[in-house]
């Protein structure tokens, strides 16, 4: 029965991956005009999956196999444990729902791509109206307590609007004091970061870093985006994407060591996991914290660029070989109240977050209409981060979330990530001991290797508490990231 259970799942995943392989062939090199075809193609393979994946059959398999689950550490016992958890809520979803949603989500993905550079609101707003009505019916599958309770617990299995709520209300009693200390100060000079930086270099630049972080070229690929993601095919196949500006190296450098940072976690899965539910990363939350982990625990920090600016300069002398590596690295550290989420420093970067998460609550709850959101964007950034953008490019319509899935559920996992971050980073350190000299000398083999024994190759083994708790011997907790943040820019 597990051999039928395995080979039934392993179908399920090829289905999957089959789509994950179009959706990203449709975010880099797909031509416009195949957007429609693409659309049906994608709901056809996502209906495909979602049949094989709800068939009694399997639900008959896993009720045959529960004498199994109970061993906490068997692979076997996860693998119908986490199946069971994941065929119980894909049975609530009817496979007509989920190929209409998902041609949706191909329609409004392909309209945003052109309506956030033309700053069309008007154009994208009757679909992001349905994709509101997508979301609250996908809700109303599932018990809840409230509406948006179902849709975090797809990405943050365990949590709930309202302990999310009460994490980041935590969070921001200590953080909004933070930010104006330290904006009270007059912000790091970082201008040497603004002249041209041609393209090509940057990428051969980027690419030697995510090399020597750990991210196996042999297993993976870098493409260029819009809106930079990772996404994998197999444990073989962990691909990213990133993005370059000319007038600003750090966009392609840290979005490469973000995307790098979630590859490593699905390049350092068990390979025995392989075309199973196992195979993947175990929470939106702890995924984050990976690829916030490498991009600034790691990126941003100074031992990073003791070993890496000189090659930078070397990369680029007219524009960085006066720049000393003191004032390089507080030009990368620089904290400043900015309009977009993408660019925030990392102190401000969590009221980013915030906004976003209080106002799909509230269009979920029925208490804000999409209609009203451009205004309501603007009055809490004007209210949180003292400006508001007068395009909806840089408001609204900035980040591609809403625009290609459903609203509610995505935001949290980034704060979270950033609060594991520094709560994983701090106990690798006390276990390691020098890592911030092998960081200084480029060495990252023994923090790959610390995180991939406790995070990585468990996959989803283990649910994100229980991953947190293994590796770090307490529960989730904002003390390390605020003491983090308090070393390093309180200063
Ligand atoms: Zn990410």
């Amino acid at each position: 029965m597990l051999h039928e259970l395995k080979t039934r799942l392993a179908e399920v995943d090829d289905l999957r991956s089959a789509a994950s392989l179009l959706h990203w062939d449709q975010a880099t090199y797909m031509p416009a005009q195949g957007a429609s075809a693409r659309g049906r193609q994608l709901a056809t393979l996502s209906q495909l999956a979602h049949e094989k994946f709800t068939a009694p059959r399997l639900g008959e398999l896993l009720d045959g196999l529960r004498s199994l689950e109970s061993d906490p550490e068997s692979d076997d016992a996860a693998l119908i444990r986490v199946t069971r958890r994941q065929y119980e809520k894909a049975i609530r979803i009817p496979a007509e729902f989920e190929a209409k949603f998902s041609a949706h989500t191909a329609q409004i993905y392909e309209e945003w791509a052109r309506a956030r550079p033309a700053n069309d609101f008007a154009a994208i707003r009757p679909l992001l109206e349905k994709s509101l009505d997508f979301s609250r019916e996908l809700a109303s599958f599932f018990p809840h307590e409230h509406i948006a309770d179902p849709l975090i617990d797809f990405s943050d299995e365990g949590m709930k609007a309202q302990s999310v709520r009460a994490l980041f209300s935590a969070l921001r009693a200590q953080l909004v004091p933070l930010v104006e200390e330290v904006t009270a100060r007059p912000p790091a000079d970082d201008t040497f970061l603004r002249g041209h930086f041609a393209e090509e270099k940057q990428e051969e630049f980027a690419n030697s870093i995510v090399r020597a972080i750990g991210y196996d070229f042999e297993r993976g690929r870098m493409d260029t985006t819009h809106h930079p993601f990772m996404t994998k095919f197999s444990l073989g196949d962990v691909r990213i994407t990133t993005r370059a500006r000319e007038n600003d190296p750090t966009e392609l450098i840290f979005g490469a060591l973000h995307e790098a940072g979630h590859a490593l976690y699905e390049q350092g899965i068990a390979r025995n996991l392989e075309a199973t539910p196992l195979a993947s990363g175990t929470s939106s939350g702890v995924h984050e914290s990976q690829s916030r982990l490498w991009e600034n625990l790691v990126g941003r920090s100074k031992p990073f660029w003791e070993h890496f600016y000189p090659d930078l300069q070397r990369t680029f002398p007219e524009q960085l070989g006066e720049v000393s590596l003191e004032a390089f690295v507080a030009g990368i550290n620089r904290v400043s109240r900015s309009l977009v989420r993408t660019d925030a420093d990392e102190l401000t970067y969590n009221l980013h977050v915030m906004i976003r998460f209080d106002l799909e609550l509230e269009m979920l709850e029925g208490n804000l209409l999409v209609a009203d959101l451009p205004e309501a964007w603007r009055a809490r950034y004007q209210s949180d981060l003292g400006l508001a953008s007068e395009t909806d490019a840089n408001g609204v319509l900035q980040d591609v979330h809403w625009f290609s899935g459903t609203i509610g559920g995505a935001f949290q996992g980034y704060t979270i990530g950033n609060i594991l971050s520094a709560q994983f980073f701090a106990a690798a350190e006390r276990e390691i001991g020098d890592l911030e000299s092998q960081i200084r000398r480029g060495q990252f083999e023994e923090l790959r290797e610390w995180l991939t024994r406790h995070i990585y190759r468990h996959g989803s083994k283990f649910t994100a508490d229980e991953i947190v708790r293994r590796a770090t011997g307490e529960e989730l907790s904002t003390a390390p990231y605020l003491a983090y943040l308090r070393g390093k820019f309180a200063a």
